[in-house]
């Protein structure tokens, strides 16, 4: 039998890091990445046969578990009939009807691949309907790796960014600002002086890529209310929160619309789906309707789709917002108590099925509070817990996931686990 080792190996003599997106490299908790067989319900299992159980889920779209019998088999039915065809298929339009009747400032849907190509896509709209070239967005989320999002503040607080890697061109860099996340006054300033010039403002309505960080009172509000003012859009970006949250997204949880939002994660299913979405008068002036360009040869693939639809029916059947909630909230209060009994300090952030703990005491409300984090300690804490047959997210910076087959029970099993692990620190 291969060992999780020796296939990394292997792995790293073809494909960079060993991996195709790098925190699977585990490199944030110095830690050797296991490489997966396979899912079932809440539990993964590695090629030499460990099971976990999962709270990473896929960093997200999972919201029914792995291999979920209903989405399997509209999968395998969707496959009978081809993978491909370049042309429209009826998955699109069903799927597409459910977007717009769940999500409220939805009136029309664009499906693409990725969460990344939704943002960039959403972007270019935005830019492309106000005719203004500069963004904005805060710092700590993530939007993917597009080049105007995958940029870092610079230093002071409402900051033009500087590029996030090599290969961003900094005048590229340069048409984003970055401002700290939950800052209204930043934001409220900057429109002061250049709110003319700025086509929208991209935000994570509940910000999952810093660790789980909930948006203060009235910091949505606020951005709704100021981007109206100036003829600048909202984004959500809600390739998280989307279905996640609630079946409506984030915007139905605060009850406030943004004009434009972009999926991802939940609405495939596990298979790769993306969408921007937002009013028809937006929303026309995308191509063939308008003329803004975008496009995608698997765009609408109907073995992805067939994946999505399969997933919101049972979320829309099932309902099941509520219960993951009260399950999730107690789950992080036990891990809380169990940390606070060693004596270790933390902070533990939960909106929803997500939570992050973080190794720090202070509140935690934006990346410069969660940055703050002990991430050796975070280190040991995600190895103790793997070591004890628990999968969280190999990064402080990113939302642990519940997902409807995490049953009390294996909760239960799991909070053994991790306080067995915590004993070991
Ligand atoms: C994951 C994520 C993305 C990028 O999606 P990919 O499918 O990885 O390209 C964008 N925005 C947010 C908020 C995300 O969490």
């Amino acid at each position: 039998m291969v060992s999780n080792r020796e296939l990394f190996e292997e792995a790293k003599r073809y494909l960079p890091g060993g991996v195709n997106s790098p925190v699977r490299a585990f490199k944030a908790v110095e830690g050797e990445p296991i490489i997966v067989r396979k899912g079932e319900g809440a539990y993964i299992e590695d090629v030499e046969g460990n099971r976990y159980i999962d709270f990473l889920m896929s960093w997200g779209p999972l919201i029914l578990g792995h291999a979920h019998p209903e989405v399997v088999s509209a999968v395998r039915e969707a496959v009978e009939n081809g993978l491909s065809f370049g042309l429209t298929n009826p998955y699109e339009v069903e799927l597409g009807k459910e977007v717009v009747a769940a999500v409220p400032s939805a009136d029309r849907v664009r499906f693409v691949n990725s969460g990344t190509e939704a943002v960039m896509s959403a972007i270019r709209l935005a830019r492309g309907v106000t005719g203004r070239k500069y963004i904005v967005k805060f710092d700590g989320c993530y939007h993917g790796h597009y080049d105007s999002v995958l940029v870092s503040a610079g230093s002071g607080v409402a900051t033009l960014a500087i590029p996030g890697t090599p290969g961003i061109p900094e005048e590229i860099a340069k048409l984003t600002y970055v401002l700290p996340y939950n800052d209204i006054e930043a934001v409220e300033k900057l429109f002061e002086e250049r709110g003319e010039e700025i086509a929208c403002v991209i935000v994570e309505p509940v910000a999952g890529n810093m660790g789980v960080v909930p948006p203060k009172a009235e910091f949505l509000e606020k951005l709704r209310e100021i981007t109206r003012k100036y003829g600048a859009l909202l984004i959500f970006d809600e390739v998280i929160t989307g279905f996640r949250l609630s079946y409506g997204g984030a915007q139905k949880y605060f009850g406030i619309e943004p004009d434009l939002t972009t999926l991802g994660k939940v609405i495939g299913g596990g298979m790769p789906v993306g969408a921007y979405a937002g009013n028809e008068s937006y929303m026309s002036q995308i191509a063939p309707e308008g003329n803004i360009y975008q496009a995608g040869t698997l765009s609408g693939n109907p073995v992805a789709m067939a994946a999505g639809l399969a997933t919101l029916r049972v979320l829309k059947e099932t309902n099941p917002y509520g219960e993951l909630e009260k399950k999730t909230d107690r789950f992080a209060g036990e891990i809380s108590k169990l940390l606070t009994q060693k004596g270790i300090e933390h902070t533990v952030n939960r909106v929803g099925s997500m939570l992050t703990v973080f190794f720090t005491d202070g509140k935690v409300e934006s990346y410069e509070d969660a940055k703050r984090s002990d991430l050796k300690l975070f280190a040991r804490f995600f190895k103790a817990l793997l070591k004890n047959g628990v999968l969280i997210p190999p990064s402080q910076f990113e939302a642990w996931f519940l997902s409807t087959a995490h049953s009390e029970e294996i909760l239960n099993e799991a909070l053994e686990r991790i306080e067995r692990g915590i004993k070991e620190l």
